[in-house]
């Protein structure tokens, strides 16, 4: 069973990546699962086709001695993708983070991925609580993969995760699969992004336009892949979708400080007009 991992800044697109990745694999017949590490609950609405009203934790919430059955959090979605929200607190109030460790470790304790060919975990935002770095430190994940633009911040999100995977790379398995470039259209974007990624130790997998195409399948609640299946976009998702499943190189990452950071941007003449 392969177990991945989508990691990058908050609203990059891990959701919208995730979600067209898992269609794409379910096309090629693979037996995908998304789960969803994120208390907006949001990152399975694509292959739904609606906001997932049976999360983990509310499943928890709702039963009077805390058992769980697999039937009010598994969900199935386009081409039989299997969906998982892990949900989270009420908005305001609780630690979502803690709320992702509580769902996870329901879902190990419930085998609720025994039969999966390939699990995807789409966690928000970058590795500042230790709730969100668990599907890499616990061993949930073993290959993660970022999502970035060239937008500076992006990047700097990019970094902090690649920290995070360092980290606990040295003391277990789990290894960086790769960037996933998702356009912004800024200046140089490819050559900034595949510069980037030799800086990290790892390569640039993908580089996915911006294209509205995204939004208005977003709209009909449909993945790319769903909506318009022999667009040039829905085909740049199913070529990802096939590098995940190949990739073999997987390395431990190596970081920069923010100060390199911003030299390497310096030198990549970004601020040229
Ligand atoms: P969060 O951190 O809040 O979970 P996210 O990283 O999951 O956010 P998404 O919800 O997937 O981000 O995407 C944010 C918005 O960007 C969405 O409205 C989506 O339609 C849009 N988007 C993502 N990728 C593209 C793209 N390649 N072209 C155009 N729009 C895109
Ligand atoms: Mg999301």
């Amino acid at each position: 069973m392969l177990k991945i991992a989508f990691y990058g800044k908050g609203g990059i697109g891990k959701s919208t990546t995730a979600s067209n990745v898992s269609a794409a694999l379910s096309e090629m017949g693979v037996k995908v699962c998304q789960i969803g590490c994120d208390p907006k609950n949001d990152s399975t609405r694509l292959v739904l086709g609606k906001i997932c009203k049976g999360t983990v934790l509310d499943a928890v919430r709702n039963s009077d001695d805390g058992s769980v059955t697999l039937e009010e959090i598994v969900h199935y979605g386009y081409n039989h993708i299997k969906c998982i929200e892990a949900g989270g607190p009420e908005p305001g109030v609780g630690c979502a983070g803690r709320g992702i460790i509580v769902a996870l470790e329901r879902l190990n304790a419930l085998h609720a991925n025994e039969d999966d060919e390939l699990i995807l975990y789409d966690v928000l935002g970058d590795v500042v609580c230790g709730g969100f770095a668990v599907p890499i430190r616990e061993g949930y994940a073993d290959v993660i993969y970022i999502i970035t633009s060239g937008e500076m911040m992006s990047l700097y999100a990019a970094n902090n995760i690649a920290k995070g995977i360092k980290r606990f790379a040295q003391r277990g398995k789990v290894r960086l699969g790769g960037l996933i470039g998702n356009s912004r259209n800024t200046p140089k974007e490819k050559e900034l992004l595949e510069a980037f990624a030799k800086k990290l130790n790892t390569k640039l997998v993908a580089f996915i336009p911006r294209n509205q195409i995204v939004q208005k399948a977003e709209i009909q609640r449909q993945t790319v892949i769903q909506y318009a299946p022999d667009s040039h976009q829905a085909q740049v998702y199913r070529e990802l979708a096939k590098c995940v499943l190949d990739n073999k190189e997987l390395t431990i990452p190596t970081t920069m400080t923010f100060e390199e950071l911003e030299a390497f941007m310096a030198e990549m003449g970004i601020e040229d007009k």
